[in-house]
């Protein structure tokens, strides 16, 4: 059987280039990534689907899964909600995947409190300048949401230094083999592999004393 896969949380500035990671690193390691859908109720930007990007819900709908909780965290970014529904994160790291969850800094920091062992990864673009270009570039936002955003990220600023490791968006394609390597050293530490060092000190030790 497959080990437990890994919970990752993967923040970062609106336009710092979360979403275009996570797709290409899905697409280049389909069988050891999965990615966890959130439920939102912003609207859907042009291009998205329900079920795919986002769930799309209403105010009540949202509310109603918080009250049964179904939901590991949640987080109001920006006039809206966002939340990680539980389900399909607990059958996918059971199932030996590597779980990320694309979330805002409030809710990164209720997982890490929640599952000590989360990796938490926060993705910058290179400059502020960048950033603010990326996200008039992208064209989904009016000006006021991105001069809303672009003040959110001053605030989450604050927070970069609570995450395990800093991944600079520059060029995507070396960004995606940093990330990925950042995740398989993790499951090298010393401290997932305890069953393993158990396992060989038993043996070392039976060796040991077959052989005297
Ligand atoms: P986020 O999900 O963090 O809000 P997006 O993935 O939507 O950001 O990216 C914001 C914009 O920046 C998009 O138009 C995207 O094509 C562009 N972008 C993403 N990564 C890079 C990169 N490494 N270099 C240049 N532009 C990028
Ligand atoms: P966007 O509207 O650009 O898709 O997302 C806005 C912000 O909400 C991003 O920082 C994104 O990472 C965050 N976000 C998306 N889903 C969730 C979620 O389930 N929980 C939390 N806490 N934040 C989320």
């Amino acid at each position: 059987m497959k080990d437990r896969g890994i919970l990752i949380v993967v923040s970062g500035f609106s336009g710092s280039g979360k979403g275009t990671l996570m797709k290409e690193l899905l697409a280049r390691y389909p069988d050891t990534y999965a990615l966890s859908i959130s439920a939102t109720t912003r609207s859907p930007r042009e291009g998205e689907e329900d079920g795919r990007e986002y769930f799309f819900v209403t105010k009540e709908e949202f509310e109603k899964m918080i009250a049964k909780g179904d939901l590991i965290e949640y987080a109001k970014y920006v006039e809206n909600y966002y939340g990680t529904p539980k389900n399909y994160v607990e059958q996918k790291l059971e199932e030996g995947k590597d779980v990320i969850l694309e979330i805002e800094i409030q809710g990164a920091l209720k997982v890490k409190k929640a599952f000590p062992d989360t990796l938490l990864l926060f993705v910058t673009p290179p400059s502020a300048t960048e950033l603010k270009s990326r996200l008039v570039g992208r064209g989904t936002e009016t000006m006021d949401v991105i001069e809303s955003r672009m003040n959110r990220a001053c605030e989450e600023a604050e927070g970069m230094d609570s995450y395990d490791y800093l991944v600079v968006n520059d060029d995507l394609d070396a960004c995606v083999e940093e990330m990925h390597s950042i995740i398989r050293s993790e499951h090298r530490k010393s401290s997932r592999n305890r069953a393993f060092m158990e396992s060989m000190k038993e043996e070392l030790i039976r060796l040991k004393q077959s052989e005297e």
